[in-house]
């Protein structure tokens, strides 16, 4: 009887307890797929977040057969992730921008291409493309923007350029990123931070704060004026690396000014204009603040012998020669349109060797260089 009854219970207990293992092997397999795709997927370069919602979405798959893709996983992490626009997501080139699936949604709501939006977001910022979703359809799109130069925030004003000028989209997206359609001196840009590739023109201007951090006195052998030069230390060194290889060919390579302060600059001004007038000034001198010398990488060269440096051997061997130590002539006779300066045969740029090669090599300018290279 005991024995019976002994037998009965364990068979009623174990029942239950065999659904209860069962239960559990099923979870743990469960689990263990879910961890083991979560990693597959964090493998590929997804994010945990990501990953979890690639596989709630029933995505796994999909996104297995495409691999890594940055703005995927940027989608799979947002809130505003619209199914119907997957295929697209994976089309559009990432760009770190904090509303990037928002703008991509609003951008192909309004009609764009996907290629289209590609050229938006790349050629913005977070700001500038989430203010443009906001407007009505846009034209030239892909006229203007597919130039790998041109800023998104500049599109009124290609389109309004073009019509006035006629240019191709080329030069007109080179033109208006150099502010060819504002006036000279009104509303330029201020710089306040010391930069060795800093460009300074008539629609870029230094602060007086622009101060720069490393500056040394160039020796006094190589100095054409009663006072001394100052210079950053860089272009010191490219300067005697020049003047001692011109040395070679018999050249005398010596310096006439290097770094002006804004304060400088503003004395040089007024001088100037007391003297010689105000259109001399505007065609001659450089306002405070608009004077490349202020940033202490421009140098004007001078011939020991020679005093017009325009007719010395050393003006003939700077032309053929000074790119190769890094330096520029700023201020071409063939470029007076493009700089907005009348020619300066003895002012020389600091740009390093490989930027000065390839400005000599296609006969361009700094400010060309810098808008279609540097310019973020
Ligand atoms: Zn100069």
């Amino acid at each position: 009887m005991t024995k019976k009854r002994k037998l009965k219970l364990k068979s009623s207990a174990r029942k239950p307890l065999v659904i209860i293992s069962a239960v559990v092997v099923v979870i743990i397999i469960i689990l263990a797929f879910y961890f083991n795709r979560i990693g597959e997927l964090k493998n590929l370069g997804y994010s945990e977040e990501a990953a979890k919602s690639i596989i709630f979405k029933f995505k796994y798959s999909y996104i297995m057969d495409i691999g890594e893709n940055k703005t995927l996983n940027a989608a799979f992490e947002s809130d505003v992730y619209i199914e119907d626009n997957l295929d697209n997501y994976a089309k559009v080139d990432y760009e770190n921008q904090k509303h990037l699936i928002r703008n991509i949604n609003k951008l192909l709501d309004k009609g764009y291409s996907v290629n289209e939006v590609n050229l938006i977001i790349s050629k913005g910022d977070d700001k500038s493309v989430s203010e443009f979703t906001k407007r009505d359809k846009v034209k030239y799109i892909e006229e203007f923007l597919s130039i790998d130069f041109a800023k998104l925030e500049n599109l009124d004003r290609y389109v309004e350029y073009q019509d006035k000028e006629n240019d191709d989209a080329e030069t007109t997206v080179l033109y208006v990123n150099m502010d060819f359609d504002k006036e000279d001196y009104v509303d330029p840009l201020v710089i306040d931070d010391f930069d060795d590739y800093v460009l300074v023109n008539k629609h870029r201007q230094l602060s007086s704060e622009y101060v720069p951090d490393d500056l040394v006195k160039i020796k006094d052998e190589y100095v054409k004026t009663d006072e001394d030069v100052e210079i950053e230390r860089n272009v010191a060194k490219a300067f005697y690396d020049m003047a001692e290889a011109a040395s070679k060919d018999g050249m005398e390579l010596m310096v006439s000014s290097g770094y002006r302060s804004y304060k400088d600059q503003e004395e040089i001004t007024n001088t100037y204009l007391e003297l010689y007038g105000q259109n001399y000034v505007d065609n001659y001198v450089a306002k405070p603040g608009f004077s490349e010398h202020q940033t202490a990488m421009s140098l004007d060269i001078a011939s020991k012998s020679v005093n017009t440096f325009v007719e010395s051997d050393e003006y003939t061997w700077m032309m053929d020669n000074a790119y190769k130590y890094g330096f520029i002539l700023r201020y071409p006779r063939s470029k007076e349109d493009i700089t907005g300066y009348k020619c300066e045969a003895w002012h020389y740029r600091y740009v390093g060797k490989k930027i000065a090669k390839y400005i000599k090599e296609n006969n361009i300018t700094y400010d060309e260089y810098y808008v279609m290279f540097l310019d973020d």
